[in-house]
């Protein structure tokens, strides 16, 4: 069936993570934390333990029903167990919050054939972004960063939308505000699990990325990395080998 949206997944898929350095981020973080006033009296080994428990144990608790758990809250729990009390709709952990994208964005990259790929694209399909991400407003900085948030016409955050991929409601989500059919759509991600496994079975055709030797984040969410067994529609070493994926379709 002729195609007529293509989405695309965000971390490793679109832009790189490869560089990422996680204690840097968190690092910013604390440090935010404690010039705006939080008097945090632990090293920062300390604090990425509790905060590393304090990850896991929310994405453990929310692995069946695929919650997507904001990031602010994530910062907010591991003050909690510092016995610091913060909303997460506080100021001070939005800035928190800011800070670790502020040393995110220095880390991820984007290969140079990426704006061109796009610009075609545009022109001949409906461009989508459906990204895990815990934090919206950051994933959205990071598109305006990047100045690719000009090419989609439509972006679900897990953040803001509450559920994760695989879940099949992010998928149905997208496509009611492409306002394209599934059969008329085609995912390009990097993960088996989230992206293959969670785009097919709501009946779109799949592109997976494999971008060997880019996809070595250690700090990944648990199970983001592991084989899954799905088959895509069609295997691609990395995006520039898109545009004539989509035509063989
Ligand atoms: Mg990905």
């Amino acid at each position: 069936m002729q195609l007529e949206a293509v989405i695309f997944d965000f971390g490793d898929t679109l832009l790189l993570t490869d560089r990422w350095d996680y204690d840097k981020c968190l690092k910013n973080l604390q440090n935010s934390l404690q010039k705006n006033g939080v008097t945090l009296q632990i090293p920062y080994d300390q604090f990425k333990r509790i905060y590393f428990e304090v990850r896991d144990q929310m994405y453990h608790q929310s692995e069946k029903a695929l919650e997507e758990v904001d990031f602010r809250v994530r910062i907010s729990e591991t003050l909690e167990r510092l016995n610091e009390f913060y909303s997460c709709r506080s100021r001070i952990i939005k800035l928190a919050a800011e800070a670790f994208v502020d040393a995110f964005i220095e880390d991820l990259h984007m290969e140079n054939f990426l704006p061109p790929l796009l610009s075609k694209l545009e022109e001949i399909y409906k461009l989508a972004l459906v990204s895990n991400f815990a934090y919206a407003p950051g994933l959205r900085r990071i598109l305006q960063c990047f100045s690719l948030k000009r090419f989609f016409d439509v972006v679900v955050i897990s953040g803001e939308f509450g559920l994760r991929k695989p879940h099949p409601k992010i998928f149905e989500e997208v496509l009611k505000k492409l306002d394209v059919a599934a059969a008329k759509s085609v995912f390009v991600g990097d993960s088996l699990k989230a992206d293959i496994y969670g785009a097919s079975r709501v009946g779109l055709r799949t592109i997976l990325v494999e971008n060997v030797g880019f996809r070595k984040n250690p700090y990944a969410t648990a199970g983001e990395l592991d084989p899954y067994p799905v088959e895509p529609t069609v295997r691609i070493p990395n995006l520039s080998r898109l545009f004539d994926a989509l035509t063989f379709l």
